[in-house]
Formats: C-alpha cells, structure tokens, sequence
C-alpha cells in the first residue's frame, strides 16, 4: 500500500506563524470515485495568502486546525476516472500540502508541458498573471508615469516591477533590506529601490519619487500604503493586490489613514482584485508574459525548496521575507 505524506495544521498561530504549528501524518493514498482523479504532487506554492486563510475572512474558507494544510500544486496525473484526464497528464489544482491528493476533475486544470516546468507556477502561473492582470488592468501604466511596487522583490512584484519598466514607466521598488534593493536596480533594471526596514518610507519616497506617484501596486497594506497613498498624484491608481503586512498576525491594524479623504480630494482610484476574476484575460497574459521573457525584457526569480517536509519552514521564512522571487516546494520530480 502507497502512503501519502501530508502536513496538516496542528493549530492556528495565535500571533506570528511557527513551524510547530503544523504536524506530518500518513494515511493510505485514496481511490478516485466516479468523476474524480488522483494526482501526485510535483510542486507545492507557498503563498503569503496561506498564512491568511488562518484567519479566515478571505476569499476561500478559513483552514481549521487539523486539516491538511490547503495550497495551489503543480501536479502529475496518476489515475483518472473522468473521461477529461488520463494518467500522466500534468494539471494545477488545490491538492494541499501532501504527496497525493484526490480531486473532482473540475477542480483541475490541464497545463502543456514546458521547461522547467516552475515557470508555470511563476512568471506563467497565478503569480505572473496576478500581476500583468492587476497591473494593466487597474494601474493602466503610461510612459513616463511613476510606478511604485512594493514587496517588489517577491514573486508578485519582481514580475509587476518589470512589466511597468515595458510599459515605459519610472519604476521604483520597496523591498526588505539593501542587497534586495541592489538586485532590483542592478538585476532586473529598476529605476531606484527604497529599503522598508530603514527608516522612513514616506521620506524616501519624497526624495526617490520628485514627480509624485501615479501607480502604486500595492502587496503589503499597512504602514507601506499609507506613506505612499500621501505622495499619489492627482487620478493616481492603486492597485490593491495584497495585505502582507497583515497576514501574520492575530491582529491585523486598522486601515491607513488617509481614506477616504486623499482619494476624494486627488480623485484617487483604488482597486482590489483576484486573480480568479480575470478568466478572458489569462490566455493573453500568459502569451504577452512568455514572449517577453522570450525576448530578454521579463526576468524570472525562482526560489525553489526540496521536500515537502521544508514547507511549514518555507512558509514561515517566506512571511519573513526570505525569498527573492517565487518562493515554490518541490515535492516530487
Ligand atoms: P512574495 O514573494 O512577495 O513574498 C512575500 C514578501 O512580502 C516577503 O518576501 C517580504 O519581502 C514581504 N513582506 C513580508 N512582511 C512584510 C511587511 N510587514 N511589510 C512589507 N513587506 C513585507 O509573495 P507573493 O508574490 O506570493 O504575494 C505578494 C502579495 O500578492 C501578497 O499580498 C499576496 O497575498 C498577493 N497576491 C494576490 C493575488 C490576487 O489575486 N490578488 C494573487 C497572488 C498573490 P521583503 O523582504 O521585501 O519585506
């Protein structure tokens, strides 16, 4: 009998997420029923949005201690009892923190093949889209416009950073320390980088931003979006992606100050989005996406983790801001 490994949630966190929140069982991997189709795990994405779903109160179900903990896999097909799937065939879905994982076959997408098969959990999956769809179609960049990006060397903003830099945009970064900040200007040609953990953000952005913001991609919420909701220009956008800032906590700070009132008197447009919303656009943006890497102007960071036992540290370091682009587990080859 095949056994799965799965890491389930032992109990909530109640302040900053540690690795002794989680737990590693082993139970008899399950049957396909009718309808249903068994997957093995090849790479498990570890998300800031993880930590999030502890708390509940965001767009998918709160995860409840002793659950296996839920995540987005890149994953391999072992047997299929749909006519839509047949063995080998590679497909993304909601299998979990585990090896295998048994789903409804409409809880799964078909993906081709391509090397190395991470980009289609990065710069090709829900990270890269996240951004071209959040970007382009709330922030709508023109030449020549500031666009700042925060939490810009992560796997989300290195990719929305650059696609504003295509757009023709004066691209400013905020990331965790200087050799981050180094890596955004000297690696992915940024404009300038503003380092969040050293002092003021807000007069920083005075000095890095003379001409005021235009866009702001906005991935951490907090302190970060309130020091740059006051330098936004007059119909500025801000593209509301995430609220990192808040995810680790068991209480997450009240809004910044500054709403409404900034928005009214700057006619300020400030959108949420999921990626989930943007079905018609994806096929685009994977296009756009892919030839722009093709072409040399996208650069892809990958951080990527063997062995689904590392996957409660990861996610904890990566909450932590270990990572340099997208923080991924790699279960099985
Ligand atoms: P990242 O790869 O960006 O990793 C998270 C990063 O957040 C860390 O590396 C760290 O970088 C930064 N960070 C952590 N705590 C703080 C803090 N208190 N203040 C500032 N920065 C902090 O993760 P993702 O790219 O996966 O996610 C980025 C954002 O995008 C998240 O908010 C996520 O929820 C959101 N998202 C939204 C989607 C949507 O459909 N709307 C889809 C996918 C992601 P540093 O060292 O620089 O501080």
């Amino acid at each position: 009998m095949t056994l799965n490994k799965q890491i389930v949630l032992d109990r909530k966190p109640s302040g900053k997420l540690t690795v002794d929140c989680f737990r590693t069982q082993s139970s008899p991997v399950g049957d396909p029923g009718p309808g249903e189709v068994l997957c093995r795990t090849l790479l498990l994405s570890l998300d800031p949005a993880n930590r999030a779903w502890m708390q509940g109160a965001t767009y998918r179900g709160e995860v409840h201690a002793g659950t296996v903990m839920p995540g987005f896999t890149l994953a391999e097909v072992v047997a299929s009892n749909d006519i839509k799937f047949k063995a080998g065939d590679l497909v993304e879905g909601d299998g979990g923190w585990q090896q295998y994982f048994v789903s409804p076959a409409k809880g799964l997408q078909k993906r081709v093949r391509l090397e190395p098969l991470s980009h289609l959990m990065s710069v090709l999956g829900v990270t890269g889209k996240t951004a071209y769809c959040g970007l382009l179609d709330i922030g709508k960049p023109q030449p020549g416009e500031t666009v700042v990006v925060s939490a810009a060397a992560g796997a989300t903003g290195s990719i929305a950073a650059q696609i504003a830099k295509i757009k023709g945009a004066y691209v400013v970064g905020i990331a965790g320390g200087p050799e981050k900040c180094r890596w955004l200007v000297d690696e992915l040609g940024l404009d300038d980088a503003i380092d969040h953990r050293e002092g003021n953000v807000y007069a920083t952005l005075k000095a890095r931003c003379p001409k005021g913001v235009d866009v702001y991609f906005d991935n951490t919420g907090g302190p970060i979006l309130e020091a740059v909701l006051s330098r936004m220009n007059l119909n500025g956008r801000i593209v509301c992606c995430g609220v990192v800032s808040q995810y680790d906590t068991a209480n997450p700070a009240s809004g910044p100050r500054g709403i409404p009132g900034l928005l009214v008197t700057k006619r300020i447009k400030m959108q949420g989005f999921i990626v989930m919303d943007y079905v018609k656009l994806l096929p685009q943006a994977e296009k756009d996406l892919a030839k722009w890497m093709a072409e040399g102007k996208l650069k892809v960071a990958e951080d990527i983790i063997d062995g689904l036992d590392q996957a409660p540290a990861g996610l904890v370091g990566l909450l932590a801001g270990e990572n340099r682009g997208k923080r991924m587990i790699r279960v099985a080859d």
